[in-house]
């Protein structure tokens, strides 16, 4: 057994969410990174694998069961874990220099020292010459890079990667990829175990020894798989195309108990999820945050990096990424890469008055495929309304992948607002917004 640096026994998690329901996000996941090891938490979005890492590096607790570090409870911030995210985090109006310098700062070390430690990973991670630029002058890959980098210069011996690769193309990916492999194996680094989140197959054969599978409705690990294949790994060989494909049959059948085996391999676990006919899901997000942001984007002119976006309107880029995710559902922005533009829809919205903003909202609501669905099944039941319960359990068999009482919870704000359903706190109903008092 490799000596044991973090460890979740029995974990669960649940969210207060601010109709003061409980949203259940982790049920009893256990997991241990070892010392030598590339661990993967594969899954959809949504199963909790961000809130997994969360929870491991001491950001938010457990509501129940037991975190260790070093086999003792876990108190506080884990200081075994550095974070490499998916959204680099980096800070646009410093340089690459001060954005890998800046987590130095509070271990107070001389001035030499910590030019030292920036000088060693920017060699590491190839990123010599590029000291004075700023994140604007970067390609993605080169970013990922600086949040490496910055990662890598706090000398921790546990490195979270919280899908790193998913924004990048697939060329830079599979470089960084090998990259990130070959700083495992190389040991130049404090590094000694990676934890890896993401919903990339491929990406989980060619860098982890364990891949933990995890499903929904609430967050769990169905199966490990043991990946032993020699390092550095190679795509083409017949023990990868091998190894990618019992990854991929244990996900369908997590997914699917009874879908036939696939012919052909797909990379993208949203591939092993059948998306027909397509239906929506909804970010749990409030309408007036996503009106907030589509103002911020028209006072930039209609357009904005979404990475500075986050920054200037001081939330979590996550967060940012949702609402956009929101704005964008209902046609409202498109989102080229990591730019933020207004549509036509988007500038009239944001040019509107309340009433022309509401009755946009309304009838762009009511394009959702999803709010369809359920204004159907309110027509079809007998008062016009319908136990939220009820419609959770619908939901959940619309999208089996995702957490029903997110999306319920996202259709009830979201039609409140747009005037579009009504909902009754006492009888916990939804109901048909038709312009009258129905309660
Ligand atoms: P993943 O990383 O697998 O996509 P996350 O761990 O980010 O999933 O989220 C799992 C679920 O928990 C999602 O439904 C998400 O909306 C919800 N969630 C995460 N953080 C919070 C929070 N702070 N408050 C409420 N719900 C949350
Ligand atoms: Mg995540």
């Amino acid at each position: 057994m490799k000596k044991s640096l973090i460890e979740l026994k029995n974990v669960s998690k649940s969210f207060r969410l601010e109709s003061g329901t409980d949203l259940r996000v982790l049920h009893s996941v256990s997991l241990g990174v070892g010392e030598d090891e590339i661990v993967a938490i594969l899954g959809p979005s949504g199963s909790g694998k961000s809130t997994c890492l969360r929870i491991m590096s001491g950001l938010i607790p457990a509501s129940d069961g037991e975190v260790l570090c070093r086999q003792q409870p876990l108190d506080g911030v884990n200081p075994d874990v550095a974070m490499v995210f998916q959204s680099f985090a980096l800070f646009p109006w410093e340089t690459v220099y001060t954005n890998i310098a800046l987590p130095l700062a509070s271990l107070s070390l001389s001035l030499s020292d910590t030019k030292a430690r920036v000088k060693k990973v920017i060699d590491l991670v190839g990123l010599e010459g590029y000291e004075e630029a700023y994140p604007r002058e970067l390609s993605g890959g080169m970013k990922q890079r600086v949040g490496v980098a910055r990662a890598l210069v706090m000398e921790r011996p546990v490195l979270f990667l919280d899908e790193p690769f998913s924004s990048l193309d697939i060329l830079t990916a599979d470089t960084l990829r090998a990259e990130m492999v070959k700083i495992f194996l190389d040991k130049k680094t404090a590094t000694r175990s990676m934890v890896l989140v993401t919903h990339n197959i491929e990406e989980t054969v060619s860098m982890a020894r364990r891949i933990l599978i995890m499903g929904t409705n609430p967050g769990h690990i169905r199966r490990e798989i043991i990946n032993d294949l020699p390092y550095p790994r190679d795509e083409s060989t017949t023990g990868f195309r091998r190894m990618v494909q019992q990854v991929y049959a244990s996900i369908t059948e997590a997914l699917m108990p009874d879908a036939p085996a696939p012919a052909e391999a797909s990379t993208a676990l949203a591939r092993a999820t059948p998306k027909e006919p397509p239906i929506e899901t909804l970010p749990n997000v409030q309408m007036v945050e996503m009106i907030g942001l589509l103002e911020a984007v028209g006072d930039r002119g209609g357009r904005a990096d979404i990475f500075e976006l986050a920054h200037e309107t001081g939330k979590e880029f996550g967060r940012t990424l949702y609402l956009v995710k929101a704005a964008e559902l209902l046609d409202l922005v498109e989102t080229p890469k990591q730019t933020v533009i207004l549509t036509d829809l988007g500038g009239h919205f944001v040019a509107g008055d309340i009433n022309i903003r509401k009755r946009m909202l309304h009838e762009l609501f009511g394009l959702l495929r999803i709010v369809q669905m359920a204004s159907n099944l309110l027509r079809k039941s007998e008062n016009l309304r319908i136990p939220i319960e009820e419609l959770a359990e619908r939901v959940g068999e619309w999208l089996p992948t995702e957490n029903p009482h997110q999306i319920v919870e996202a259709l009830v704000s979201w039609g409140r607002f747009a005037e579009y359903f009504g909902y009754n706190d006492d009888a916990k109903e939804l109901y048909l917004d038709v312009g009258q008092e129905t309660t």
